[in-house]
C-alpha cells in the first residue's frame, strides 16, 4: 500500500470502530505522526487529505514544517514529544498545540514564553496510564495541580488530556489504560467545570480502534500510515 491508500485504510478502520460503538466518524480526528519521515511522505499524506500532523522533536519538525506550513496554512502541527526548556521559543513559533505537557515547570515556561502570543496556546496534559517509560503526570492529584497551574496563565488554554497506552498484545491492559484517561477526564471536568476537557488524545497504530471504542477524540497514527520507522 502507498501512503494515500494507507490513509484511506486507516480512515475506514476509524469509521468501522465508530460504527461499532455508535459514534460519528467525524467525532475522531486523525493525526499523522510524521516523525523520522521525509517531507515527500508528509506531502503524500497531505495529498491524501491529512491536515493534522504530529512530531516529537522540535528541531526535526522545524526543518520539515516551517516552509511547508507557510505553503499550507490549513495545516495544524502538534508537539507530541518531550520539550526541552531551551527549545520552547522555537516550539511556540511552530506548533499549534503542545500535547505532551508532563510537568509543572514546563507549564510555567510555556505560560511565560507565550505571554506575548496573539492567542492562547492550546495544551493537553499528559497522563501516565501504564506505558513503560513512565512519562506523564502520575496521579489524578498531580493532574489537578497541573490544571491549577495552567489556569494561572492567560496565555495557555487547556483542551484535554493525552496518554500513551502500554505497548502490548494484551488488549485488556490497553483498554484499562484508556479507561483511566476517561475517568481522569470525568474527575477533572467535575473539579474544573469551566475548562474545556473535550480533547482525549489516545490511540496509536497498535491500538487506535480500542481507543475509539473507549472514547478517543484524536488518534495519533504513524506506522499504519507511513510504514515502519
Ligand atoms: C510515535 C508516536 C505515535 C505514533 O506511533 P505509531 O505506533 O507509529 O502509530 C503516537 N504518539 C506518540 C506520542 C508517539 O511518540
Amino acid at each position: 500500500m502507498n501512503i494515500i491508500e494507507s490513509v484511506q485504510h486507516v480512515q475506514e478502520r476509524i469509521a468501522d470502530a465508530c460504527r461499532r460503538v455508535g459514534r460519528k466518524p467525524d467525532s475522531v480526528q486523525l493525526m499523522a505522526v510524521s516523525k523520522t519521515q521525509p517531507l515527500s511522505s508528509i506531502e503524500s499524506a497531505w495529498n491524501a487529505g491529512i491536515r493534522l500532523f504530529g512530531e516529537n522533536r522540535v528541531q526535526e519538525a522545524a526543518e520539515k514544517f516551517t516552509i511547508f506550513k507557510e505553503q499550507h496554512p490549513e495545516i495544524k502541527l502538534h508537539l507530541i514529544g518531550a520539550l526541552q526548556r531551551n527549545k520552547t521559543s522555537t516550539a511556540l513559533k511552530l506548533f499549534d498545540c503542545v500535547q505532551s505537557v508532563d510537568r509543572e515547570p514546563l507549564i510555567d515556561k510555556l505560560g511565560k514564553t507565550y505571554a506575548s502570543g496573539t492567542h492562547p496556546l492550546p495544551i493537553l496534559l499528559e497522563f501516565h496510564t501504564g506505558e513503560d517509560s513512565k512519562i506523564g503526570f502520575p496521579t489524578l492529584d498531580s493532574l489537578c495541580r497541573a490544571a491549577e497551574c495552567a489556569l494561572r496563565y492567560p496565555s495557555l488554554v487547556v483542551r484535554g488530556l493525552m496518554t500513551i497506552a502500554p505497548y502490548t498484545d494484551d488488549k485488556a491492559q490497553i483498554r484499562a489504560s484508556f479507561r483511566s484517561l476517561v475517568a481522569a477526564r470525568s474527575s477533572l471536568t467535575a473539579r474544573f467545570p469551566a475548562c474545556d476537557w473535550s480533547c482525549l488524545s489516545m490511540g496509536m497504530s497498535n491500538d487506535f480502534e480500542i481507543a475509539i471504542e473507549e472514547g478517543s477524540s484524536l488518534v495519533r497514527v504513524g506506522t499504519a500510515i507511513f510504514g515502519s520507522r
